[in-house]
């Protein structure tokens, strides 16, 4: 019987996405990605439709922004610009992990740098939005031990983070 997506599997897919207004948004282009099916390392709403493809099926998925990158929410955080070390370049759009007040780290955008503090929001820059997958499934091959207890895929030449 022919593999197909379930977990413990990693799977290289190529893909477009595209906005709710059909605007691309990215490609994956020739090269397909590989992911740990069942991990969490792609968005709910596409590691579901992904479930029970074969290699070779191409389909469609209307993915809603919060099986996608989550709702917006309100709010920013402003960290002084001193917080960061001196070597990293802070800049819009980029992402860093904050610790929040019971020391569990959450991740930030920065949306703004002025000389003394960076402005930053809790969303993903694709937070908000309603996404449409164009997929293809490339390969199918069972995880690797490693794969299995990093969980998450490595490339062809073994580690890759
Ligand atoms: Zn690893």
């Amino acid at each position: 019987m022919a593999d197909v997506v379930a977990p413990e599997k990693v799977v290289s897919f190529k893909y477009t996405l595209e906005n709710g207004e059909g605007e691309l948004i990215e490609s994956s282009g020739d090269e397909a990605m590989p992911y740990l099916h069942g991990a969490g390392n792609i968005v709910p709403g596409l590691e579901r439709a992904m479930q029970g493809h074969a290699v070779g099926d191409t389909f469609d998925v209307e993915v809603a922004a919060a099986e996608g990158y989550g709702e917006r929410i309100d709010g920013t955080v402003e960290v002084p610009r001193s917080a960061f070390p001196d070597e990293v370049e802070v800049s819009e759009g980029m992402s860093f992990v904050a610790e929040g007040p019971d020391g569990e780290a959450f991740p930030l955008w920065v949306i703004e740098v002025t000389d003394d503090l960076v402005i930053a929001e809790p969303n993903h820059p694709l937070a908000g939005v309603d996404l449409k997958f164009s997929v293809e499934i490339i390969d199918i091959r069972d995880a690797s031990a490693e794969e299995l207890e990093h969980g998450h895929a490595h490339g062809p030449d073994g580690h890759h983070h």
